[in-house]
């Protein structure tokens, strides 16, 4: 099971605005905010991380917020929708929620015998909060507002929307281990029996549909999580025997990381459980102070000086 991929890592998206952004799923959607770091390849710009109180893998969303950056348009060779799980029971609390917080909803629906909400955050970003058919046991994290009866337990599915599912399918199913679990017109939900929870990618078939591109509320990559750096090489031989390209081991500070682009244009990354968050703030602290990897902590007082402010 080990040497298995994981289900989901985190999930990466481009935002607008940071404080709107530290504000919506910190306060609205009651994620912990793990990590305020930079893009490490542009150390002008915010890296987020959000999850739950350890910032489990499988619970992992990550933005970079661009002040004023255009609004990317959703449409095939992207992630589009994130599912994050929720308790049975919570999904009037949120409605509730959406309203006084004016965040843009539609009204639940069943998607493969699940109840779900869709919605988008500030920059239109489309998320849905799902009711799993079996009780999601990971242990939410808590805030004033958003109690743990009503908490989000980490991502549920994400899905991809495709020209064509059937070259994204065979990487899922050859390469990283996924089967289908369930088809529903051109709606096709894939599993791993790898891990319990995060394990769901589904895959939107449009043939006819545009190609969606970067910007404001858009997904950037999807990763796959696995346990450690040899495992992860394990799979860059796999990808790379599939004919597709794949980077070397890129250090992101608290994981391993290898991305790869899937037929159907979605970024894929697979990255590390080790080291984790922890490597450079103790856990009670996480997300409380900007933390920069050591190549441009001599910078800290310019990077600090271009940075938007968040409060
Ligand atoms: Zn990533």
């Amino acid at each position: 099971m080990e040497d298995r991929i994981l289900g989901l890592h985190h999930i990466t998206a481009i935002a607008g605005k940071a404080k709107s952004n530290v504000d919506f799923y910190t306060k609205v959607l009651g994620l912990r905010l793990l990590k305020k770091t930079v893009n490490f390849d542009d150390p002008g710009t915010y890296h987020f991380y959000y999850g739950d109180e350890q910032g489990s893998p499988g619970s992992i969303l990550t933005f970079f917020p661009y002040e004023g950056a255009p609004k990317g348009r959703a449409g095939t060779g992207v992630a589009s929708h994130i599912g994050y799980s929720v308790p049975q029971g919570s999904l009037d609390f949120w409605i509730k929620r959406f309203e006084q917080h004016k965040v843009e909803f539609e009204n639940p629906r069943e998607k493969f015998g699940e109840e779900t909400l869709p919605f988008r955050d500030p920059d239109g970003l489309q998320l849905e909060l799902v009711v799993p058919r079996a009780t999601d046991s990971r242990k939410p994290w808590e805030t004033a507002e958003v109690k743990a009866n009503v908490a989000t337990r980490g991502f549920h599915h994400v899905t991809l929307t495709l020209r064509s599912v059937q070259p994204t399918a065979a990487v899922l199913t050859d390469i990283l281990g996924y089967k289908l679990l369930e088809q529903n017109g051109n709606h096709f939900r894939f599993i791993t029996d790898a891990i319990e929870h995060a394990a769901i990618i589904d895959l939107v078939e449009m043939p006819e549909g545009s190609r969606g591109s970067g910007g404001a509320g858009t997904n950037h990559h999807i990763a796959f999580r696995v346990k450690n750096e040899e495992v992860l090489m394990r799979y860059r031989e796999k990808v790379a025997a599939r004919g597709l390209n794949i980077t070397d081991k890129i250090d992101r500070n608290y994981f391993y990381s290898l991305y790869f682009r899937e037929p159907g244009g979605v970024l894929f990354e697979i990255a590390t459980d080790n080291p984790g968050f922890a490597i450079d703030e103790p856990l009670d602290k996480l997300g409380s102070s900007l933390l920069l990897p050591p190549q441009y902590e001599g910078q800290r007082a310019r990077i600090e000086s271009v940075l938007p402010k968040l409060s």
